[in-house]
């Protein structure tokens, strides 16, 4: 069972993170200060922690900024919604991940089921570092699969069933966000600040455009059905 640190000083935020993770079958810890926080996680070993950023004692940033350099553990960030420093800084100081406050659990639920699947936090556990995993991701390598098609960041290379793939940087850049979220839905905002960055000033309008020319290179070309579009919320796509 995995066990998740949550680190979270609004009480009511804080228990019902906890309820909705214990039902999922989580085995759950919680914090609502720094300091606190930094002394549960380097004594403790958690597979992940959910950590808000405004927190007393110590700020959440600072906290991953000494866990980094000693811990392996996976760190999701809590991140007011404009908040765009605090993303960036988390995102450079180790976070596998952020979420942007409110949020629906749904939301957070699967980008908890990521994280412990592309982190495993405890990699002597044999379960952990399974080879024969659905998913058949090595982040680390910079290798990102679905079915056929295989994303190698490093040779910045796209094949599917071998057959190379010619995309923009661009394209490439949204394929690799699907890639790494796959099963959650992504709206057009976030695509956009994933693919374009945080300064981006334009129509996310873009983000259809962007996906229009992945669905004729690999979808079409291949006759497959990659991403899906999730009416008045975005795209999807689909690991199963
Ligand atoms: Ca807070």
């Amino acid at each position: 069972m995995s066990h998740i640190l949550v680190v979270e000083d609004e009480e009511k935020l804080a228990r019902f993170i906890e309820l909705e993770l214990v039902h999922e079958g989580y085995e759950v810890s919680k914090s609502g200060d720094g300091r606190e926080a930094l002394e549960l996680a380097t004594n403790n070993s958690y597979d992940l922690i959910l950590l808000d950023i405004m927190l007393p004692g110590l700020n959440g940033l600072e906290v991953l900024r000494r866990l980094s350099n000693t811990h392996p553990t996976p760190v999701i960030l809590l991140t007011a919604r404009d908040a765009v420093m605090d993303k960036v800084s988390g995102l450079d100081a180790g976070a596998v991940d952020y979420i942007t406050k409110p949020f629906a659990i749904e939301e957070l639920l699967a980008r908890v089921r990521v994280a412990l699947k592309l982190h495993p936090a405890h990699s002597s556990d044999p379960a952990a570092s399974s080879s024969n995993d659905a998913a058949s991701h090595d982040p680390k390598n910079g290798i990102f699969v679905w079915k056929d098609l295989t994303l190698d960041e490093k040779r910045h290379r796209v094949t599917y069933g071998g057959k190379e793939i010619t995309l923009t940087n661009r394209e490439f850049e949204m394929l690799k966000v699907f890639l790494s979220n796959q099963d959650i839905v992504l709206s057009r905002d976030t695509l956009l600040e994933k693919v374009c960055g945080y300064d981006y000033v334009g129509e996310t309008n873009i983000v259809d455009v962007y996906v229009r020319f992945l669905r004729s290179k690999i979808d079409e070309a291949f006759d497959i059905k990659m991403i899906e579009t999730v009416r008045g919320v975005g795209y999807v796509v689909k690991s199963e």
